[in-house]
């Protein structure tokens, strides 16, 4: 007997280069799209390692972990770095990147995240693509976050570098990501001596063995099974219409944020103004006297599966995050979300209103 996962004929070149072509119309770009064998982390790292060198000088934007990760390589491949850090509550913006070029005018590199699933804030990435282009710098941007959940135009924006994941918004699996590169970029790279070459890294064998080869050979066996799964992520996106599924994100955001205002209790959302909020996760801040991890604990407990968690490292006392994307876009994971942290807020003595938090989560979602 053939075992469906096991016993499949080798994905070929051809079927490999289709897919990369549904990332591109996904996010409707003209640049080339190179769909890269592991998690988000790798055309992430492989971007900035080729794109960046002691030459380079980085705005990097840190409005949640990733920045600082993005930080951290950019300083170990030689780059000057200026951070712009903000506080997680909030957005950054246009303003405050076209202040820093002033302070700071050689920067030619600017990293951003778009939205951030662990944070729960979104930065208004056209705008500042705006100010990027007079600038004259290399953009690079990690949509991991946003892409399904809200636009992400690269062309349109001017970004150079985007970085997406299919594990958040998209449905999708996490082992393949993308990368779509613009021809900017790649002149960037292929004048970096220290850009990774030969490397599992390399976005450069990519373009010269893959893409100027006319996508005809594949550089190595690719993972097939993750693909597979990211073809049919990308079927049933353009199946649904992306439009629908940004609109259910929007949707389970505006739902969980005025839920979560009414159940009471003293819980509020993380991210002040709704405009700065991700449509892909929410954010809430445990009311005083409360830790986060702990009622999550509590609502998991009497739960199980919720896409609930608390905010990582030192913000697990006071973050709880409600991971409403994916198959999880839905009304009824809020509802159900609501109904959880409203039993773990009232085992901890607060009074809340259940029910008007679901009515307050239907009447958001119209
Ligand atoms: C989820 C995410 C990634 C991918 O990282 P994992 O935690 O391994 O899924 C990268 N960037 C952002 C902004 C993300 O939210």
């Amino acid at each position: 007997m053939t075992h469906p996962l096991l016993d499949l004929p080798p994905l070929s070149a051809e079927r490999f280069a289709a897919i990369e072509d549904r990332v591109a119309r996904l996010l409707d770009t003209r640049q080339d799209v190179v769909i890269t064998q592991g998690e988000a982390l790798l055309p992430l790292e492989g971007a900035i390692r080729a794109a960046a060198g002691p030459g380079t000088t980085a705005l990097n934007v840190i409005t949640g972990p990733y920045g600082q990760t993005f930080g951290d390589w950019l300083r170990d491949c030689g780059a000057t770095v200026h951070d712009l850090a903000v506080p997680f509550h909030t957005a950054v913006t246009a303003s405050a990147v076209r202040e820093a070029f002033a302070e700071h005018p050689e920067i030619d590199f600017v990293s951003l995240v778009h939205a951030e699933a662990a944070t729960g804030n979104t930065n208004p990435v056209a705008e500042i693509g705006e100010a990027v282009r007079e600038q004259g710098a290399l953009f690079y941007l990690d949509a991991v976050a946003s892409v399904g959940a809200e636009p992400v135009l690269p062309d349109a924006w001017g970004v150079d570098l985007c970085v997406i994941g299919a594990q958040k918004a998209m449905g999708g699996p996490a082992g393949v990501s993308a990368i779509s590169v613009s021809e900017r970029a790649w002149a960037r790279m292929a004048a970096n001596p220290n850009a990774p070459r030969r490397s599992y890294l390399s976005l450069l064998d990519w373009k010269e063995r893959w893409i100027d080869g006319g996508r005809k050979a594949l550089l190595h066996a690719p993972a097939q099974l993750e693909m597979l799964a990211l073809e049919a992520c990308l079927e049933r996106i353009e199946s649904a219409g992306l439009d629908a599924v940004m609109a259910r994100h929007a949707g389970a955001a505006r739902a969980a944020r005025a839920g979560a205002a009414a159940l009471g209790g003293g819980l509020e959302p993380y991210v002040h103004e709704a405009g700065d909020a991700a449509p892909v996760a929410t954010t809430l801040r445990a009311p005083s006297g409360t830790v986060a991890s702990e009622l999550v604990a509590h609502a998991l407990g009497s739960e199980p599966g919720l896409p609930l968690a608390a905010g990582g490292g030192a913000l697990a006392k006071e973050m709880i995050r409600v991971n409403h994307y994916g198959p999880d876009a839905t009304r009824d994971a809020v509802h159900a979300c609501l109904a959880a942290l409203g039993g773990a807020l009232a085992a901890q003595g607060l009074t809340v209103d259940v029910a008007a938090a679901r009515r307050a989560a239907d009447d958001a979602w119209r």
